[in-house]
């Protein structure tokens, strides 16, 4: 096997003994080791293989929230609700109750692949001007992130209670124990989570976050305190009890809407918007990769994005070079840079704007915008394919706070699920122990250019934003599982999850390689990289492609991939994700 000659090498401080600390019996004696574990952290194996299942997410407690449900015989559905509550309460700043979602789905028994869509949606009082101040200028992202305007009804409960419906097996109210006893009992703040309590975000200073976050001393909390939160069981109570309407409806909703509806610039969110919220599922996108099939959600996630990226990336020879050559990455920047110019024109809500899906994925198309590779980089412009609608140009601006899960369970069910509330800790408002997501600011804040042509992704009454979020799940062409993967990281998604299904697909690494590879993010004029070797930036710069590096570009990738002796797991050297089975 080739091996990657440059990958992160972060050490990553995941707190170990914190997985031991879900067990009450053993908190007692645990929360001294964990205090000593956070001073002194032990580097904790981010990979792992097993025979049987397997999970991989972006913190070790919520992992094994995951393993224990499917050791119990749990599905992969199961599994994905005791991970999405546990996750809401130890990575508030990346997912939760209050937040949307994306999945793709894997029946090994049909062999089909199932969407899930549990994205937020703007009320039916929002319009096109949104985002827009008194003078019809764009507001200010941040002014925008912490108005209550920026809130979209929460989506991810409400589609993981509809594929319980369709794939659970383990009774929905016994899926929220460990969370709760997490909740109640207080989990150890990790490095991480520390980090973005005391970072610049202007969600960590808003009123309920710092009020979450203050010790009784008046100091914030830091890596390896106790931090509990009583108001996050009672909400889970309810969602055990009463599923998705637990959030949707009643007091909590109540809650929700007063919250947002509180200045500054409050919004129009209304309990019937929060009632009539329904998930969608359907087949996925799924479209070949040389000999696989690559398949992920439909727009208005990032999916079609993806698909475009691979189609471009399948006319190159990328699959015969490897991570060490130079012109591999000027391939892949290059079908990065054009498939983000289509999505951006092209991607919205397909309920409200038509999205030229076939034209785009098209193969003869894709090999005309393969053609505009060249040698050196040029200017890049969006397509004309089939089907084009005349929409004008986008103008979204998408930051980081979001999780991704990959699981397997026993049956050989798979799901490949990104989770978000948008920025670090949505927009900094809380309800009911967990931050509302403030999605709506991925819409389009203008919705129009100069000439008044319409941006596909403008905001709309019932619409959804799109999305950078594409997990994806790969199949053979008999349509067995071959590998999942996904990431969080803004509209740098695409760029994450290319880089790792191209290093698992074309350049046969691990999941541990794949993800910590570098990652490349080349958009329009912009190429922000990790650290690469000097003769791959000299090279790229002699094809007009400067790298700046260092960028901070933070991807959060997981991935699992299967092999005739069980299941192999990576987690992102990033962050703090685990890949843990059995
Ligand atoms: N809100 C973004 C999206 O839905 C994701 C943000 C992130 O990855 O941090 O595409």
């Amino acid at each position: 096997m080739r091996r990657p000659i440059f990958a992160l090498g972060l050490s990553v401080s995941v707190l170990a003994a914190a997985l031991a600390s879900a067990s009450p019996a053993a908190a007692q004696t645990a929360a001294l080791t964990e205090r000593t574990a956070v001073a002194n952290p032990p580097r904790v194996e981010q990979s792992a293989t097993s025979r049987h299942a397997m999970v991989a997410a972006a913190n070790p407690l919520a992992v094994k929230a995951g393993v224990d449900v499917l050791e119990a015989g749990g599905s992969v559905i199961d599994a994905a609700v005791a991970i999405q509550a546990v996750l809401g309460l130890v990575e508030p700043q990346s997912s939760g109750l209050g937040g949307g979602a994306f999945m793709v789905y894997y029946d090994a028994k049909t062999r089909q692949t199932t969407a899930y869509d549990g994205r937020e949606t703007a009320p039916a009082g929002a319009t096109n001007r949104l985002f827009l101040d008194e003078n019809g200028k764009r507001l200010p992202f941040a002014e925008a992130v912490l108005g209550g305007i920026s809130t979209g009804v929460p989506g991810a409960i409400a589609m993981l209670d509809m594929a319980h419906r369709d794939h659970g097996k383990l009774p929905w109210a016994k899926l929220f124990g460990e969370a709760h006893l997490l909740a109640e009992d207080g989990f150890i703040v990790s490095p991480r989570l520390a980090g973005m309590i005391a970072s610049k975000a202007p969600q960590a200073s808003a009123p309920d976050a710092k009020r979450y976050f203050t010790k009784a001393d008046g100091t914030p909390y830091v890596a390896g305190d106790r931090l509990k939160n009583a108001d996050y069981a009672r909400s889970l109570e309810r969602i055990a009890k009463y599923g998705a309407s637990g959030l949707l409806t009643g007091t909590l909703a109540q809650q929700i809407v007063e919250r947002v509806h509180e200045g500054p610039r409050p919004s129009t969110l209304s309990l019937a918007d929060l009632a009539n919220y329904r998930p969608h599922s359907s087949a996925a996108l799924c479209r070949p990769y040389r000999l696989y099939i690559v398949c992920t959600p439909q727009a208005p996630s990032g999916g079609p994005g993806l698909q475009i990226a691979l189609g471009v990336l399948e006319h190159t020879d990328i699959g015969k070079r490897d991570a060490s050559d130079e012109k591999a990455w000027f391939e892949f920047a290059q079908a990065s840079r054009l498939a983000y110019a289509d999505r951006d024109r092209y991607v919205g809500d397909p309920a409200f704007v038509k999205v030229p899906l076939e034209g785009l994925l098209d193969p003869e198309y894709l090999k005309g915008r393969a053609a505009e590779i060249g040698e050196k980089t040029g200017p890049v412009t969006f397509g004309r394919p089939k089907g084009a609608p005349d929409v004008g140009p986008d103008a979204t601006n998408e930051p980081g706070g979001t999780s991704h899960i990959v699981i397997i369970d026993a049956q050989g069910n798979v799901v490949s699920m990104t989770t978000t509330v948008e920025s670090i800790f949505g927009s900094g408002r809380m309800v009911g122990g967990f931050f509302l997501n403030n999605q709506l600011t991925d819409f389009s804040f203008s919705p129009t250019d100069e000439d008044g042509a319409k941006a596909a992704n403008a905001v709309g009454p019932g619409k959804r934003p799109r999305s950078s979020m594409a997990p994806a799940i790969v199949l053979t062409p008999q349509h067995r599982f071959v590998a999942a993967a996904g990431s969080p990281g803004g509209s740098a998604i695409q760029a994450y999850n290319l880089k790792v299904l191209v290093a698992l697909l074309d350049w046969k690494m691990t999941p541990q390689e794949a993800v910590s590879l570098s990652n490349l993010v080349a958009k329009g004029d912009s190429y922000s990289a990790d650290t690469f070797p000097q003769p791959i930036m000299d090279g790229l710069a002699a094809r007009n492609m400067p790298l700046s590096t260092g960028k901070g570009e933070e991807s959060g990738l997981q991935a699992i991939i299967a092999t005739p002796k069980g299941y192999i797991g990576g987690a992102d050297p990033r962050r703090e994700g685990v890949a843990r089975g059995f």
